[in-house]
């Protein structure tokens, strides 16, 4: 069964082509520009990268092309496109109705448009995306995965804010929680290297966006990421959680208006903002490196509160089996592993900083020290398995 998994963003869409009898990627790429002028890069594991400047006006250009590129007689990994049993679609936004990844109808996509409000950076091109996808595919199912869904069951002490309730109830102010499709997969395979489908697992997806979750029996319970995903810990760009009255006295004291101290926020803050460098974690280490105060600040100011969440979250859950690493930086910084996980053996979280420093990168990795009561794991994520994934089961 051949699976095609899209992920389509403002001016991008990503793609990924993937024989589930095998679990491999057959094709890969990205279509991007679009709407501006257009170019793709389209990838085969056995074949040097094909990249070409194409004329995308909209989404529906961009699936063609995609389509042309994977049918394609030297390029191509499929004969014909009836070879495509179904497509999965990522959503960053399920809202509190889609609780589940589900094959997309009429009724999905009304509730979907209804909710644009709550994620308007994602949720339109998302649609435009599946629509697109629908008109040139319209004879298989098509299935939304939705990165909110992972923590539908969550309580509601841990979803509802301590603000008036009205609120909750007229605007569905409320902790929705994001990279939910990363921390199932993370987690899953947690549970499966511990041999214990009902571990308390936190996983930690540390990137250029970050979030922290906390998993009993395959399902989230809590996660630091909120309304938005601008909760939680600092990231490379974004503040994660401040005292929200920094927002308002922001506003006042240099006269922004709320869009503008929302940009101060979301694109002017976290590493970026305390470094003053990148949002990059690799060009702040090498700043760090060569002394500069304010790039170490900005990691210890995330390596701070990556601790502190995880420090809740064993709290909350009464213990942990495991910590997981995962996501650009908590894939590959050694450092960062170190330093967060220093000091916890209160917790029964030690690791073996030797092989910390030295494990294989882009593997699942155990890092955990001789004896330890917690394992802490390096586990590569991969989304786009996961939506693969759902969409077999849902339309096999
Ligand atoms: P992602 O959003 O998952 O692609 O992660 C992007 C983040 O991972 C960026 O901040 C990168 O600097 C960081 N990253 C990637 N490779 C490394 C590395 N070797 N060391 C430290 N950070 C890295």
């Amino acid at each position: 069964m051949k699976i095609l998994v899209v992920n389509a963003g403002s001016s991008s869409l990503k793609y990924q082509l993937f024989d589930m009898d095998t679990n491999e990627v057959l094709a890969k790429g990205l279509c991007e520009r679009i709407g501006i002028d257009g170019s793709v890069t389209h990838k085969r594991p056995d074949k040097p990268d094909y990249k070409a400047n194409v004329d995308f006006p909209d989404h529906r250009a961009a699936i063609e092309c995609v389509l042309a590129l994977l049918t394609d007689k030297e390029k191509g990994v499929i004969a014909s496109v009836e070879e495509i049993s179904a497509v999965g679609h990522r959503f960053a936004h399920g809202g509190e109705k889609l609780r589940a990844s589900a094959v997309l109808g009429a009724d999905e996509i009304k509730y979907l448009e209804s909710i644009v409000g709550l994620n308007p950076l994602h949720g339109p091109p998302a649609i435009s995306g599946f629509k697109a996808c629908k008109e040139v595919m319209p004879n298989v199912n098509h299935v939304g995965v939705f990165d909110t869904s992972y923590y539908s069951d969550m309580e509601d002490y841990a979803y509802i804010y301590p603000i008036p309730y009205e609120l909750y109830e007229k605007h569905k102010i409320r902790r929705y929680g994001f990279h939910g499709t990363s921390h199932r997969y993370v987690a899953g395979k947690a549970a499966e290297l511990l041999g214990n489908k009902n571990a308390k697992i936190i996983t930690c997806h540390l990137g250029n966006g970050s979030s922290i979750t906390a998993t009993v029996n395959g399902k989230a319970v809590d996660t630091s990421m909120g309304f938005t995903p601008q909760d939680g810990v600092p990231m490379g760009t974004r503040s994660g959680a401040i005292d929200p009255t920094v927002v308002t006295y922001i506003q006042k004291a240099e006269g922004l208006t709320a869009e503008e101290a929302d940009k101060v926020l979301n694109k002017e803050a976290g590493l970026y903002g305390v470094s003053g460098i990148s949002s990059d974690c690799r060009d702040i280490r090498e700043a760090a490196a060569n002394g500069n105060y304010r790039a170490k600040l900005a990691m210890k100011i995330l390596c701070h509160n990556i601790k502190k969440i995880v420090g809740s979250y064993v709290a909350e859950m009464n213990g942990v089996d495991a910590v997981v690493f995962t996501a650009g930086i908590g894939e590959n910084d050694r450092d960062l592993r170190q330093e967060v996980c220093k000091e916890m053996s209160f917790l029964g979280i030690e690791i073996d900083e030797a092989y910390n420093q030295n494990c294989p990168r882009g593997e699942i990795a155990d890092l955990s020290a001789k004896g330890a009561k917690v394992k802490t794991f390096v586990i590569p994520t991969n989304e786009e398995y996961m939506i693969a994934l759902d969409t077999q089961n849902l339309t096999k």
